[in-house]
């Protein structure tokens, strides 16, 4: 299918581009981000809620920034797969699908991606065939395909990699929009909903992240399941971090990715976890807290009672290099 025809935008600077789209904004133009065009471009050639106008981010030099502590929103996957930053971040960079689609996916596309649904996620002649779905639904008040009869709601999955590990590092988001700048706990930053699906008001977009320095004294893992190793997108992802003390452990953080319309850092479940913590027992039974908490929907690829048992497995193997045997 043919990429439906949009005006490009290019600003040098963020406040240009904050400019630009004020400008759109309030003439009433409709318009999306674009940075390495991996994630938006295959739904606009599907005419995916194709915009009029699309500003690339991509002659953003600020943001191309890459320290251990801060990470521009245009590094690409690649450059974060080899970079300064944390090994966690890093081994999660290099499991995005391909080599080549990392060499163009950026930080902030990653973080800022679109749901999935395998309703949505189709040609825009497979959709008109089932009537449409809520989330593109062309002007008719389609229904949810996944669950219907409640049209407030779409809860397509959130299937990024990099969340759900720099959130158990304690990242900070940084924006940049009309309104100004402003920034918050990565964890703050998502919204429970498959169409709006994070805090981004209309003409914001994301600058950059920070990792707090303590962040290097955490170690930790990410495990995924998906179902061709070589390129698909996670289908259940747990990233896992703790901090270690001559008797155990003294810090944990769990968050949960590709199973909700959010990635979800776990604070509740880990403090309990922490408060009696014994090693393999107790991250046995966190495993299993995370299962009954975490409640995929029937989506994506695999069935949601298979991916909820897959958590239980993928905590336990993130979390095992935290005790020895
Ligand atoms: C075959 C295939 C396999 C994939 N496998 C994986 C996988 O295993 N894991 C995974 O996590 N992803 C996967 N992806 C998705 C995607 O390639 C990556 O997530 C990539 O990082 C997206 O970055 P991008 O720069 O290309 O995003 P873009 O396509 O440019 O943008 C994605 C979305 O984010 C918005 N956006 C982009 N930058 C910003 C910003 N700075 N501020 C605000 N909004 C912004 C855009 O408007 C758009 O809605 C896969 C994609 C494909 C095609
Ligand atoms: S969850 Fe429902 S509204 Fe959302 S994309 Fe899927 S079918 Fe459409």
């Amino acid at each position: 299918m043919k990429t439906p025809p949009f005006k490009f935008h290019r600003p040098k600077s963020i406040e240009e581009a904050v400019s630009i789209a004020s400008e759109l904004k309030n003439n009433g133009d409709s318009f999306d981000w674009i940075s390495g065009g991996t994630d938006l471009l295959p739904n606009y050639k599907w005419h995916i809620n194709a915009k009029k106008n699309v500003i690339s981010l991509a002659n953003i030099e600020v943001m191309k920034t890459h320290e251990s502590y801060h990470i521009g929103a245009m590094v690409s996957l690649h450059e974060l797969e080899h970079g300064p930053t944390h090994p966690l971040i890093r081994k999660a960079a290099g499991t995005i699908a391909s080599t080549l689609i990392r060499r163009s996916g950026t930080v902030g596309g990653n973080l800022c991606l679109d749901t999935r649904c395998f309703w949505y996620n189709q040609t825009e002649d497979w959709r008109r065939s089932i009537d449409w779905c809520h989330k593109c639904d062309c002007d008719t008040e389609a229904d949810c395909r996944v669950i219907p009869n409640q049209n407030t709601l779409c809860v397509a999955t959130y299937q990024g990699d990099l969340a759900p590990c720099m959130m158990v590092l304690g990242a900070k988001i940084h924006l940049a929009g009309p309104e100004g700048q402003r920034s918050m706990k990565l964890d703050e930053f998502y919204a429970l909903d498959g169409m709006k699906r994070n805090v981004l008001e209309v003409g914001e977009f994301v600058t950059h992240i920070t990792l707090p320095i303590e962040s290097d004294q955490l170690e930790g893992d990410y495990q995924k399941l998906r179902l061709r190793e070589s390129w698909d997108f996670p289908e259940a992802g747990v990233a896992a971090s703790w901090k270690r003390n001559d008797s155990g452990i003294e810090q944990l953080y769990v968050a949960t990715t590709a199973c909700e319309s959010i990635p979800r850092l776990h604070m509740e479940e880990t403090s309990v976890a922490l408060n009696e913590w014994n090693g393999k027992e107790s991250a046995k039974k966190l495993a299993e807290n995370i299962r009954k908490t975490v409640k995929p929907v029937n989506n994506t690829y695999f069935p949601p009672a298979y991916r909820r048992k897959m958590l239980r497995v993928l905590t336990k193997r993130a979390l095992s290099g935290s005790w020895s045997d």
